[in-house]
């Protein structure tokens, strides 16, 4: 374990954001890392509780106790050895997960945690710049292909695998880069891009081939990818959008988040966002409807594009500040939590659903807005109004698309409308074919996807070769 006595002597100490004014000029990074020797102290305090509750706090149940203790002992390369050994992409997790683990360490009872989440990205970032991060090449072939649809984290991690495994690996990707909502959905303030490149060419001396501008189910036949592989995994993600069908939708200026993310990842990649309208939040007041995720994103970036005001509207109540740890601890609490790029100024409202958009000249200008009960049943009487000359509909995805591939393929669906397989054999309805990540769950996290890539490619190895030795 750490230090004995570490957790009674240390104080918790986390990353701190580089100021709002200052980040809030371009869209780079602005956490700033720890010294070496403050990650060494935080790692000190982990207890090595005799059950490790942030082990299965965490999705792909990194070993948290025992890369902790290696850092304390400053043994950094045996800890991102062990690091490796349950995630392919620790410096992804280490930036943009939201930590369930450290919700479920044992010190978060008395709401100090170990900074788990900070550890595990100084041991990454520290074993990229050591040039401790190598390809692992194959040292024999399996003879066998297999095709991944979809480069997002699901798809990535079961093709860095299936490649390690001896296979030969086929990555297809409708857009022009790898790294799914990695690159297109999260902003560069929260994971700059460079972080993908270099795992994309770690990959491509593993001998995996990736094939951009492929979208499959449209130009590209999936019964062609079907015929070439003895195997084909879709990670195709959850991109159909929830929308508001209110009066006024169809006004001008209002716009899926995903409409919007990906232009500004696209200015800052210098990747050209093509011919389509650009969508800019620059002097207008902006509405986000919608309090995840893609809210705080579309906030962050509208925040720098030189938004005016920005405005989240959320449905449901507002959370209490403090979880009731004897109700909910080791498990994810509901609670009030405030994002870097809502902490840069955005105005919060709960319990609030837009009934109606107003526009001027075919734009919108105006949301008309109503109080609710946590039924969801409106407030008479609290009737209100916002300036909205933008409005970004932030409210979730409901399952993947399935017009081309899935409709192509026949596939069965569940009752939320993804794509029907377990979590063992992540066996489609079809033969050969296997699904992963949102695709499969739904709307869900970075870290989930890199785990149901993990167990896919273990699945998929073991079908075709009677075993596996591929960890899950
Ligand atoms: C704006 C936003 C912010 C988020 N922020 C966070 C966060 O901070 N932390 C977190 O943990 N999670 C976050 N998430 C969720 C997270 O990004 C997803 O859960 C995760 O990326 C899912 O991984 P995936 O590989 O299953 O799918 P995706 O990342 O969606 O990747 C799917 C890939 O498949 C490709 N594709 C789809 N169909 C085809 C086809 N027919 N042919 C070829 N290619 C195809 C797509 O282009 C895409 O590249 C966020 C999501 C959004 C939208
Ligand atoms: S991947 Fe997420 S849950 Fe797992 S250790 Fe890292 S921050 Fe925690």
């Amino acid at each position: 374990m750490g230090k004995i006595t570490g957790f009674l002597e240390i104080d918790r100490q986390e990353r701190r954001n580089k100021p709002a004014a200052d980040r809030m000029r371009n869209f780079n990074e602005f956490v700033i890392p720890l010294e070496d020797r403050d990650v060494e102290r935080q790692a000190a305090r982990c207890m090595d509780c005799g059950i490790p509750y942030c082990h299965s706090g965490c999705p792909v149940n990194n070993q948290i106790p025992d890369w902790n203790d290696l850092v304390y002992r400053h043994e950094w390369q045996e800890a991102a050895l062990d690091l490796h050994s349950t995630n392919n992409f620790p410096e992804f997790t280490g930036r943009i997960c939201p930590a369930p683990c450290e919700a479920a360490c044992t010190l978060n009872i008395d709401d100090n945690p170990v900074t788990i989440k900070t550890i595990e990205c100084a041991i990454v970032d520290k074993a990229w710049s050591e040039g401790w991060v190598t390809p692992q090449i194959a040292t024999t072939t399996t003879g066998k292909s297999v095709g991944v649809v979809g480069s997002g984290p699901a798809g990535m991690a079961a093709a860095q695998q299936l490649a390690r495994a001896g296979h030969e690996v086929h990555l297809y990707e409708k857009q022009a880069k790898a790294g799914g909502l990695l690159r297109y959905g999260i902003p560069d303030f929260k994971m700059e891009k460079h972080l993908i490149d270099r795992r994309v060419q770690q990959m491509e001396a593993e001998g995996v081939q990736f094939h951009y501008g492929v979208h499959v189910g449209a130009e590209t036949s999936v019964a062609d990818i079907e015929a070439r592989h003895d195997a084909v995994l879709l990670a195709g993600g959850a991109e159909h959008p929830r929308d508001l069908p209110i009066e006024g939708r169809d006004l001008e200026g209002i716009h899926f988040a995903m409409d919007f993310l990906p232009q500004q990842n696209r200015r800052v990649g210098q990747e050209g966002i093509g011919p389509v309208e650009p969508i800019l939040a620059g002097g207008k007041h902006v509405l986000v409807i919608g309090g995840g995720d893609t809210g705080s994103d579309c906030i962050g970036t509208s925040f720098r594009q030189g938004a005016l005001s920005v405005t989240q509207l959320e449905i449901m109540p507002v959370p209490p500040e403090r979880e009731n740890k004897e109700l909910t601890w080791p498990h994810w609490p509901l609670k009030m939590r405030t994002s870097s790029s809502q902490a840069e100024g955005a105005h919060r409202d709960f319990a609030v659903m837009t009934t109606r958009l107003e526009g001027e000249s075919g734009r919108v200008k105006l949301a008309h807005c109503v109080r609710v009960d946590e039924n969801f049943e409106q407030l008479p009487g609290s009737e209100f109004t916002l300036k909205a000359d933008m409005v970004l509909l932030a409210m979730g995805f409901v399952h993947p698309v399935h017009e081309g591939m899935v409709t192509d393929l026949g596939l069965s669906l569940d009752g939320r409308g993804n794509v029907e397989a377990d979590t063992r054999a992540y066996r489609t309805s079809r033969d050969k074919i296997y699904t992963a990540g949102d695709m499969r769950r739904g709307q869900s996290l970075v870290v989930w996807a890199i785990r149901e890539g993990r167990q896919a490619a273990h699945a998929i190895d073991a079908d075709l070769m009677g075993h596996s030795d591929l960890p899950t």
